[in-house]
């Protein structure tokens, strides 16, 4: 090839051809030119042009697979909290400042064009994060994976915040189309629902099933591209958006039936209208049962199909097919699967079910019991008939196969029928994964054992060999490499570019604990984050911060066992010894939180309101100045934790012990150099054990002390009685000290002291503000402070979700990992 020979417009990965390409799918794809383009415009012919770069490799990679007929992986979730894309893709392609540059050229601002896109919120917080992060992971690795899940109209709803309340706003993320996503009109299967099962004898006599005059609705798909880090892999995200089947009987109407059969199409529509906003809450509507069939339907004819193009052997679909369930959301697969097998393709049920059981995995993702899925048989049996006849046949048979094991517990087994007794029983979605999957894992280690010890322990019994860890990680391309240009680049810089994709390697930063030269360049990067946190902060809320403030963050979704009221109450504590001593020693912090309610959650929305009236006092008292700041930032996403997590000094970790079964943040946070004061709780264990005691901040309860305090009979009165600072926020809180209205916060205070303090708040309070003034004992001493910070990010590799993505290829789906 002649050098001066240009490449493919279309494909090419210089400046010229991107920049060409943006010109030209500006014209020619949205007839616009340079006089009536938008910002929206500007960014879609951007994104046309990223596209057309994947697509190549998106197309070489699935041929691939094909081919080389290698075992798949299939993940399958019903949320997906995804964010931009733009950075994520150029990142990943390994052409950011070759599109930087090509951008500049045609005259476009590269930031603007970043945020003309919409953040994809499809997931509520970790959970949803998590697989995310997974799908990234497992394209770097060359996985032969398909993430599977729902095409959501409206996301995670947009927090505002109005006279401090939080206000729910519908987030129609797919206003202006989504350029990411290609519609596959032609992949569509029928999902039915409701319906009877109707038992019959085949030719052979024997005994069959059958599901009919059921009500379908079609599921289309729509792929969007996830490439791998710089490996020519281009994997495959695929949602599924429901539409009115095409087999709705359109033979002739009268006007009004015309009417209502166009309308009755909208109802099956309304199947991916909106995601559940809850984060570890289950809500047992006929609508969210029908989504997570919808979703487990349609993939499982999707996956069998593909199987189907290169196998005749069922047997075989265990060594071709690894099907991973994101939490019970999905476990009807199971069932599905059985029904597939055994009714439409008539294999008998032993066999079935050892293929099932193969194929299957579930991870586990809380032990809050409200968070459990537990459907009414009564719902099942009419939206699902036959699947709740397999469940009720799985549960006969496994009662039946334990039975020598437990003899006639009654107790046990009640707790481990798969299906409940009474007047309305329920089915344990979670107890039916255990029985039909090979493989049930936790997301810590603490967690995973937690589970073993409580909430499966008799399952544990019985199946010791199914249970394992795979502790969560975060993908470092989004998480370090795209949020945290500067911090990348200096680290690059000194160790070169192997981290990205190998954390561990990071663990070569120690050495320059000592190095003032670089030392100096790590606090000034950690200063300029902080600038554009300070700058952005100034821009939403008119507050100006101080920049030498220490940053300390909470950002999760706002729910009690995570305690944002703790780190409220430590507020509001320090502002008491502020306005008692206005000339004191203080180091000055700027407290931000943000995160979402579930707009069912009534305590946690009063939180939201407690800390923006707290943020009102404190903010606006000039005897407190820039000693303390308490900012409460709305609505909390992807794109906002990109901002801020780059921006902390300090990270608030700080749950219930026993409650937060990894934690994701945490370790976002800790990758970016933000010291973490926490609870001995999920990950925050692990954290401890990589960075080492010395360089993170661990106080309160642990498991075992949560335990024996309950068991001895907590009472939170004692606590209160006893602390002085405690009581009189506690007092001030109740006495309408931060709103005239002095009922508003009387439940918040009524759970504390009437209730009990489910959460030992009380218990934790006095070991938090102790463990809180260490915090600014060393945040005097600067370089002390920064030797920590580095630590943290040299020694948080395993945190990588590529580490994660390796152990279950390794230990649960029997994949091989390339490189
Ligand atoms: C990482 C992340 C979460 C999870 O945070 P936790 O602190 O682990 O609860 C939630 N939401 C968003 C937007 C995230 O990026």
């Amino acid at each position: 090839m002649g050098k001066n020979k240009k490449a493919d417009p279309r494909a090419g990965m210089d400046v010229d051809s991107f920049k060409e390409d943006i010109q030209q799918h500006l014209r020619y794809t949205l007839a616009k030119d340079k006089y009536s383009s938008t910002e929206w415009d500007n960014y879609r012919s951007v994104v046309l042009s990223v596209m057309d770069r994947l697509h190549d490799r998106w197309l070489n990679t699935q041929q691939r697979y094909y081919n080389d007929d290698e075992k798949r992986v299939y993940y399958i979730s019903m949320e997906y909290l995804i964010g931009r894309l733009l950075d994520n893709m150029l990142v990943n392609l390994g052409m950011q400042d070759v599109a930087a540059e090509a951008m500049k050229e045609v005259g476009l601002d590269y930031d603007k064009v970043r945020n003309a896109e919409w953040d994809a919120g499809l997931g509520n917080g970790g959970l949803g994060r998590l697989a995310a992060c997974f799908l990234d992971s497992m394209a770097t690795l060359g996985i032969p994976a398909i993430g599977y899940g729902i095409r959501y109209d409206y996301g995670i709803f947009y927090q505002q915040i109005e006279n401090g309340y939080q206000i729910e706003k519908p987030d129609l993320w797919l206003r202006y189309g989504n350029p990411w996503d290609i519609v596959r009109p032609k992949i569509q299967y029928n999902v039915p629902f409701y319906g009877n099962s109707h038992a019959y004898h085949d030719d052979k006599g024997d005994l069959r099933f059958r599901w009919d005059n059921t009500h379908d609705v079609l599921a289309i798909a729509y792929d969007t591209p996830i490439p791998g880090y710089k490996n020519e892999v281009v994997n495959n995200l695929r949602l599924w958006k429901a539409s009115s089947s095409s087999s709705i009987d359109l033979k002739s109407f009268n006007q009004g039936q015309y009417i209502d059969a166009v309308r009755d199409t909208q109802l099956n529509e309304n199947i991916s209208r909106v995601l559940y906003p809850n984060d570890k809450v289950f809500v047992g509507q006929e609508l969210r049962l029908k989504q997570e069939f919808f979703l487990v339907a349609a993939s499982v004819r999707d996956i069998l199909r593909r199987f189907k193009k290169t196998n005749d052997d069922w047997r075989k679909l265990p060594d071709k097919v690894a099907i991973q369930c994101n939490d019970t959301h999905p476990n009807l697969a199971i069932p599905e699967l059985m029904r597939i097998l055994v009714d439409e393709e008539g294999l008998n049920w032993d066999l079935a079910w050892d293929i099932t059981k193969k194929t299957m995995a579930y991870t586990n993702h809380t032990l809050l019991p409200e968070a459990l899925e537990k459907w009414p048989v009564s719902l099942l049996r009419s939206l699902l008939p036959r699947h709740l006849q397999i469940i009720y046949e799985i549960n006969r048979r496994f009662l039946n196969e334990i039975s020598d094991q437990i003899g006639d517990d009654k107790g046990k087994i009640s707790r481990l029928s798969i299906v409940g007794e009474g007047e309305d029983p329920v089915v344990h979605m979670a107890s039916l994964g255990i029985v039909g999957s090979h493989k049930v894992n936790g997301v810590a280690e603490l967690h995973s054992n937690l589970i073993k010890k409580t909430l499966f322990k008799d399952f544990y019994e019985i199946y010791p060999e199914k249970f394992t860890n795979k502790t969560n990680g975060i993908t470092p391309r989004r998480w370090l490499r795209q949020s945290n240009r500067e911090l990348s680049d200096l680290i690059t810089g000194e160790i070169g570019e192997d981290w990205v994709t190998d954390l561990d390697q990071l663990k070569k930063l120690e050495k320059f604990v000592d190095d003032k030269k670089f030392m100096k360049k790590f606090a000034k990067v950690k200063q300029n984050n902080k600038q554009r946190m300070a700058d952005y902060i100034e821009e939403k809320r008119g507050i100006e911060v101080n920049t030498q403030s220490m940053f300390d963050i909470q950002i999760k979704r706002i729910h009690e066992y995570k305690r944002q009221f703790m780190l409220a109450l430590y507020a509001i504590t320090q502002y008491n010894r502020i306005k008692a001593n206005p000339d004191g020693d203080y180091v000055p912090r700027t407290i931000l939180v943000a995160g979402k309610a579930a707009p069912g959650y009534t305590m946690a929305k009063l939180f939201i309101k407690l800390m923006n009236d707290i943020g009102e006092k404190i903010n606006n008292d000039s005897d407190v100045g820039d000693k303390l700041k308490f900012i409460f930032l709305e609505n909390y996403s992807v794109t906002l934790a990109e901002k801020m997590i780059p921006s902390a000094n300090l990270s608030e970790q700080i749950s219930t012990a026993g409650f937060e079964a990894s934690g994701t943040g945490n370790m976002k946070f800790a990758l970016n150099g933000a010291l973490t004061i926490g609870t001995l709780d999920g990950a925050n264990v692990e954290i401890k054990e990589e960075v080492g005691d010395e360089n993170i901040f661990i106080f309160g309860n642990t498991v075992d002390d949560v335990e024996r305090l309950r068991h001895e009979g907590y009472n939170p009165w004692d606590y209160y009685n006893s602390n002085e600072e405690l009581k009189k926020a506690l007092d001030q809180i109740k006495d309408g000290f931060f709103n005239d209205d002095k009922e508003l916060y009387q439940p918040i205070i009524d759970a504390l002291l009437q209730k009990g303090d489910y959460f030992l708040v009380l218990a934790d309070y006095e070991a938090y503000v102790k463990k809180q003034a260490e915090v600014d004992e060393l945040y005097k001493d600067q370089d002390e402070w920064n030797r920590k910070a580095l630590l943290n990010t040299a020694r948080v590799g395993k945190f990588s979700s590529d580490r994660t993505i390796r152990d279950y290829a390794d230990e649960i789906w029997d994949v091989e990992v390339k490189k």
